[in-house]
């Protein structure tokens, strides 16, 4: 009796996932992960230049890390 592939053919996930552009793009986002967002566009601090993500809130606001005291 006749059985199905346990496994699709190449042309037909192709064929499922939109046509080969789509699949191959897929194929890449599952290689190399999403695109990244937002780098190089990260705030910066207008008093010492450095990456927002880097400071530490204190009391009256941004610490800076270079003054952060030890
Ligand atoms: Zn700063």
């Amino acid at each position: 009796m006749w059985q199905p592939p346990l496994k699709k053919p190449l042309r037909q996930r192709i064929r499922d996932a939109g046509g080969f552009y789509l699949w191959v793009n897929a194929a890449l986002i599952r290689a190399a992960g999403p695109p990244q967002i937002g780098v190089g566009t990260q705030p910066r601090c207008r008093s010492c230049g450095a990456l927002k993500y880097e400071h530490v809130l204190v009391d009256d606001g941004l610490g800076c890390p270079d003054s952060t005291p030890a």
